[in-house]
């Protein structure tokens, strides 16, 4: 029985899935040829990340097919509802990055705190000749801690990185439209504290937070959930963080609102029109930038591929 993991998959899950008779091909086939190689090589399994799209084409026309397996949340790059209509299993490992992305947000926090992303672009150029100059132009940091965070989604990623914005000491601020108050609890030193965070409105978020992080879905609508209206309500100065989905927050009033340092930093993970996102994001020096890496840790490709393999052999065993 043949799997391919089209965008790769840990070493681990291809043990797992090897070890209960499984063979897993990753070498990777470009769109174009995915319906003629499933076809020739009798593959049961597509796993993929976010690149390899799977669409009509490939749910219509290659029958072998049974199980189309995505390594991470987002399911933007595969036509769910038609594959479950035609009777297909779609799985994905909704919790496996959670903790990645949370901690990415922090790094984003701590580098936009203090500058760190674009110290590490003038250091090594500048920093011999001119350390005094850099040193008086990154001398205005500020620390997380006492300062609030208003976190817009409060799922997985939004509470975790909750988790780690209290043991940094910020106060937790949270929007989500489907809870009214989420119990998180921490777990330091083996000694367990449930903290109760009440849900507060978008206005009030946006009016008080110092910091603002978005963990929501892309709106069905495609519309941004953050732009010039809700700039305007924010802090001057505020910083803000997106590690959901490109296009969560409108990118040309992010400039904008940069220019006019009513947002004084943004850092951003994810863009709109991966994998070339807008040159004007990528020189603007007030922005800390990463290549969608929330969740390319190796503790999370483990569980991902982990999970995916669990859930194929489960499958199977049936
Ligand atoms: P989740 O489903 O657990 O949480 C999302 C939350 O957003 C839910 O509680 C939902 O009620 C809330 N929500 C929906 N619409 C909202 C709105 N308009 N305003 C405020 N809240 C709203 O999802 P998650 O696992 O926490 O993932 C959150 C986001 O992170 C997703 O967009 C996902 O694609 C993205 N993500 C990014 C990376 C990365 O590499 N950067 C990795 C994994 C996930």
């Amino acid at each position: 029985m043949k799997i391919l993991a089209n965008d790769g998959i840990s070493k681990s899950g291809i043990d797992q899935l090897e070890n209960a008779g499984f063979s897993v091909e990753t070498e990777h086939v470009n769109q174009s040829n995915l319906v003629n190689y499933i076809n020739e090589n009798e593959i049961e399994v597509i796993l993929v990340r976010s690149a390899t799209e799977v669409r009509n084409d490939i749910i219509d026309n290659c029958a072998s097919i049974k199980i189309i397996g995505r390594g991470g949340v987002g399911m933007d790059n595969i036509n769910v509802e038609y594959a479950k209509e035609k009777g297909l299993l779609v799985i994905n490992t909704p919790a496996a990055s959670s903790q990645s992305v949370a901690e990415l947000v922090m790094a984003h926090l701590f580098s936009i705190s203090r500058s760190v992303f674009d110290s590490n672009r003038n250091m090594p150029q500048n920093g011999e000749n001119d350390f005094k100059v850099l040193k008086k132009k990154y001398a205005k940091g500020i620390e997380l801690r006492g300062k609030n965070i208003g976190i817009i989604g409060f799922g997985r990623i939004g509470q975790n990185t909750a988790k780690y914005a209290l043991g940094a000491g910020m106060n937790v601020l949270a929007f989500d439209p489907f809870m009214e108050k989420a119990t998180i609890e921490l777990d330091i030193a083996n000694q367990k504290l449930d903290v109760t965070i009440n849900i507060s409105s978008m206005e009030e978020l946006l009016n008080k937070s110092d910091f603002i992080s978005l963990h929501v879905p892309m709106p069905k609508d495609g519309n941004p959930i953050i732009g010039s209206l809700e700039f305007e309500k924010m802090k001057n100065g505020v910083r803000i963080v997106n590690a959901s989905r490109g296009g969560v927050i409108d990118e040309p009033a992010l400039i904008n609102a940069l220019k006019s340092n009513k947002v004084s930093f943004a850092a951003l993970d994810v863009f709109v029109g991966e994998p070339k996102p807008s040159k004007d994001l990528l020189s603007n020096e007030k922005i800390s930038l990463t290549p969608h890496i929330g969740a390319a840790t190796l503790e999370a490709q483990d569980r991902i591929g982990e999970e995916l393999a669990e859930k194929i052999i489960n499958f199977y065993k049936k």
